[in-house]
């Protein structure tokens, strides 16, 4: 394994891969790497010659009050997670490596972004890509992996890769959650012994929602049992807690075929996010 922090150093390796592989899997993350991490990294293992896994905690996408300065960081145990991964190339640049300038284009995301965690954090999705679309420009991966955990933000990515002919393919790997349903998260550790045992309630809050729904078809209902579930079960306030379709992210209607029940809510020092994503009919 390799370990890059400069675009120089990673266009150097990647040409000595090029020469002699023919796919290469890219997974984006901001580090402090978990489970969630590491399942997307065994699927890009898996299906691809070499593996590129880039470390970054992109500013562009943090709004001025958000936790940029203390998202938790850990070079060295993320590498040692990379290696047992088999990862080949870790690029891990400085905030002046990417943006050795201010930008000057930027994005506008359209009706995906401004639902969810768009509503609650603006520029957020416009931030993400803006350092998606450079690090797929340097790294030129064959396929790109996202984890369905944060789904608003695959499906925006789904649409920019189809929208601007991104010539790469983009796999969503499944939510990789603790025993007691909590999806993993690098803000967990954020989260006290209390708020800890309450959140799972959020889990647990969409799966009831989720069941409501395709029992009853209702939207109003399936949200007011999934906010009665959370408030009864946790001290956190919530941000959102929405039933939409999937992947527009455009209110249900009687056509809808694949939806989400997606929720944030905020504990004292964390913002926790999760969603069911489903099919009308069943599973
Ligand atoms: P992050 O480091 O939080 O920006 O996440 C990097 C990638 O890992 C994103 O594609 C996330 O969706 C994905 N990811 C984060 N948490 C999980 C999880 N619990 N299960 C699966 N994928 C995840």
């Amino acid at each position: 394994m390799i370990t890059v922090h400069t675009i120089a150093a990673l266009k150097e390796q990647l040409a000595i891969f090029r020469s002699t592989t023919q796919s290469i899997g890219f997974v984006p993350t901001m580090g402090y790497l978990h489970e969630g991490h590491e399942s997307l990294l065994k699927k890009a293992r898996n299906e691809n010659d070499v593996v590129v896994l880039s470390i970054f905690v992109n500013p562009s996408q943090f709004g001025p009050n958000e936790d940029l300065d203390r998202y938790p960081r850990d070079l060295e145990r993320d590498l040692a997670i990379a290696k047992k991964s088999q990862v080949d190339i870790v690029f891990a640049p400085s905030i002046e490596e990417m943006y050795p300038t201010k930008m000057k284009i930027h994005f506008l995301a359209e009706e995906q972004s401004k639902v969810l965690c768009g509503a609650s954090r603006p520029g957020h999705f416009e931030g993400v890509l803006m350092v998606v679309t450079k690090l797929f420009h340097l790294v030129s991966p064959t396929r790109a992996y996202f984890g369905m955990k944060d789904a608003q933000q695959l499906a925006i990515i789904e649409t920019l890769v189809r929208d601007y002919n991104f010539p790469l393919e983009i796999i969503r790997g499944e939510t990789i959650r603790e025993e007691d349903g909590l999806a993993k998260s690098s803000r967990n550790v954020f989260l006290c012994e209390k708020e800890r045992e309450e959140a799972p309630a959020l889990f647990q809050a969409l799966v009831l929602a989720k069941e409501h729904f395709q029992k009853h078809r209702s939207v109003i209902d399936a949200i007011q049992k999934a906010t009665e579930h959370v408030t009864k079960n946790t001290n956190a306030k919530i941000d959102y807690l929405q039933l939409l379709e999937y992947p527009s992210l455009a209110e249900v209607t009687e056509d809808s075929q694949e939806m989400i029940v997606a929720g944030a809510i905020y504990f004292e020092n964390a913002r926790l996010i999760d969603n069911q994503i489903f099919n009308v009919k069943g599973e």
